[in-house]
């Protein structure tokens, strides 16, 4: 698919929110995507490990497998930026609020 990088992740998503690709590599990529956006909206500093992402490049075929750092700022016009700090891969989600992996409206709901 084509490296854009931001990416608008509601062009992947039907109307009820669920991932709709055309090729198996596109969802893996979404899913990934997803992943990130969990990690980065975990409604508190500290996220659980099983929220970790990680890396999926293979520079020189070799697994990166290196924690990718993301986070949402109003400097990114609420976007969220991701990068490996290792091999450098990394992108910009945008559009993410409210998809099924938006774990921050749980906190602004319950108050
Ligand atoms: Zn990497």
């Amino acid at each position: 698919m084509a490296e854009t990088r931001i990416t608008d992740i509601t062009r992947f998503l039907d109307e009820k929110g669920r991932i709709v690709t055309e090729s198996t590599q596109e969802k893996n990529h979404v899913t990934y995507l997803a992943a990130i956006v969990l990690m980065s909206s975990f409604p508190a500093p500290e996220y659980p490990s099983e929220y970790i992402v990680k890396c999926r490049r293979r520079p020189n075929r070799k697994p990166c497998m290196e924690e990718i750092i993301a986070y949402v700022g109003p400097e990114t016009d609420d976007n969220i930026i991701w990068m490996c700090p290792k091999c450098k891969d990394g992108g910009t989600i945008s559009n993410w609020r409210g998809t099924l992996w938006d774990l921050s409206d749980f906190s602004t709901s319950v108050i």
